[in-house]
């Protein structure tokens, strides 16, 4: 049997441009169909244009901080819409950067819809592709839960948009988008109020950084609001929103902002004309391959739904584009230390175990951690703290796990997450030579532990 292409792509997202080049650059043919926008979530909606937003939202305690060094500036002013216009200048700047890198990759770009007519077919634009491997790439979208009045809630992918910035906002939510976007809006001036349904954001990362980012969120004003969430919402003849929580509280903003995680985007895919299978939460099922229930389909990224990051789509679409086309290269993803960020102000950076999760897998545990005042606030009015913390397992001296709230904590812990790969041990971090003087420093010369 021939056919059209030997690898058919649906989704140019981070995950599927990278199984998209790789496929083609080992000689495959290869489509990619794309419906909405090259680069998908994180260059359009998502780490890109959020973590601009993030560098915009500094300013404000850049301008004060800098009194300290003796800088006098005039009343800083902000203007929402030039952030956002030169925001999207710069997404379409890198959207043109990723047709120019399929297109010169030798793939064959269609853009439009693609849904799944068989196993080996694709339906888009009115015209039928076949592939001998089709790969599902389709990413996700933001899920709002559907209580009443939930439609005059936004997401995400509405906030990069706004017309102007709400003076008053309700995120809901206490995962990365939450929290970060809860940086942003208070940041850049807005009156934020963050509600979470628990007892404390955060939840899965390690208990000592959930706690230091929350008084440190707090010493800045941003009102947090734990196991609190809206019952209901209603638009007012002003147009404002007021929000009825499930404990009787009534609160009134001008925007309420959900960040309640992301479903799988499977809208109109055409799963059902094949034998794929999802798993208890709706996300596409796959073994340790990617490989689905049909024999010639294949699914990564945020559709598989296990780890939501962009660095790990592109993990997962290198290693379906080698075990297809080159197998002898082909390497499995490793997902036990994948270092990640929240770009809250404070960042956070993580690698590795939290040492709930080093004591549930029942190592026995040498614990260290620094609280410290920036050197580079020892100037200013500020009194944000620093936090970095190692995890240690006690009987064999390897460092289990690296945890910093702080500037430039995701920078951090990039460096940190290679050691922690190569297996370090106490020993290696305490033999390391620091570079003076820095924050990053302290991760090699924290000597006592705090707990074991
Ligand atoms: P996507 O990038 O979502 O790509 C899927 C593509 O498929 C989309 O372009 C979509 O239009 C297209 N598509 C869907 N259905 C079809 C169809 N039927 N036909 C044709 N095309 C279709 N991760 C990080 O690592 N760091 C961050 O700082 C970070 N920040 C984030 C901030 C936000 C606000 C959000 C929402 C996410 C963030 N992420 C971050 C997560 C990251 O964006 C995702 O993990 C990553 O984009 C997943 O890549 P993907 O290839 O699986 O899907
Ligand atoms: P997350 O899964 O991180 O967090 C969802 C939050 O919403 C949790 O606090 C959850 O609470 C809460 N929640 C879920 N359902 C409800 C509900 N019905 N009512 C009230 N609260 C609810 O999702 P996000 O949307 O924040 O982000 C999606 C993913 O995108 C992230 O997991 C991450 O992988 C990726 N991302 C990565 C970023 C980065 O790398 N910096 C930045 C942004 C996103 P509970 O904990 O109680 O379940």
């Amino acid at each position: 049997m021939t056919y059209d292409f030997d690898l058919f792509v649906i989704g140019a997202g981070s995950g599927g441009v990278r199984a998209a080049r790789f496929a083609a650059g080992y000689g495959a043919r290869v489509a990619v169909a794309e419906s909405r926008y090259l680069g998908g979530t994180c260059v359009n909606v998502g780490c890109v244009p959020k973590k601009l937003l993030v560098y915009g939202a500094h300013f404000a305690e850049d301008f004060e901080q800098a009194q300290g060094f003796g800088w006098s500036l005039g009343e800083a002013r902000f203007d929402w819409a030039t952030l956002i216009a030169n925001k999207n200048r710069e997404i379409e700047r890198l959207n043109g950067i990723y047709r120019n890198l399929l297109v010169n990759s030798g793939v064959t770009l269609l853009e439009g819809h693609a849904r799944l007519l068989d196993e080996h077919s694709v339906e888009l634009g009115g015209q039928r592709y076949s592939a001998k491997h089709i790969l599902i790439a389709t990413g996700g979208w933001p899920h709002i839960p559907e209580i009443p009045g939930h439609e005059h809630a936004i997401a995400s992918n509405e906030a990069f948009f706004l017309k102007r910035l709400p003076k008053r906002v309700l995120v809901v939510g206490g995962g990365y988008i939450a929290v970060e976007f809860a940086s942003i809006f208070h940041g850049l001036g807005a009156e934020t109020a963050l509600l979470y349904r628990g007892d404390l954001f955060l939840r899965g990362f390690d208990g000592a950084v959930r706690k230091h980012l929350h008084e440190e969120l707090n010493k800045r004003g941003l009102d947090l609001q734990f196991n609190s969430d809206i019952e209901r919402i209603d638009k007012q003849a002003d147009g404002s929103l007021q929000a009825t929580l499930k404990d009787g509280r009534v609160l009134h903003a001008d925007c309420i902002f959900y960040a309640t995680g992301r479903r799988p985007m499977l809208d109109n895919l055409g799963l059902e004309n094949t034998a794929v299978t999802l798993d208890k939460k709706g996300f596409v099922q796959v073994d340790e391959q990617y490989q689905t229930a049909a024999p010639s389909i294949l699914a990564i990224g945020d559709v598989i739904g296990r780890v939501q990051l962009t660095p790990v789509a592109l993990a997962e679409g290198m290693a379906v584009a080698r075990r297809l086309f080159k197998p002898q290269e082909y390497r499995p993803v490793d997902y036990q230390t994948i270092p990640t960020a929240v770009f809250s102000l404070p960042n956070i950076g993580t690698v590795g175990l939290s040492e709930e999760q080093a004591k549930a897998a029942g190592y026995s545990l040498k614990v260290y951690e620094s609280r410290f005042r920036p050197m580079k606030l020892t100037l200013t009015e500020c009194q944000e703290r620093t936090l970095m913390k190692l995890v240690v397992d006690a009987a064999t001296d390897r460092v289990l796990g690296c945890h910093m709230v702080g500037p430039e904590a995701g920078e951090i812990v990039q460096g940190l997450a290679v050691a922690l790969k190569a297996g370090a041990t106490k020993q290696l971090f305490d033999e390391t030579i620091g570079v003076h003087p820095t924050a990053a420093e302290e991760f090699v010369t924290m000597r006592t532990p705090v707990a074991s």
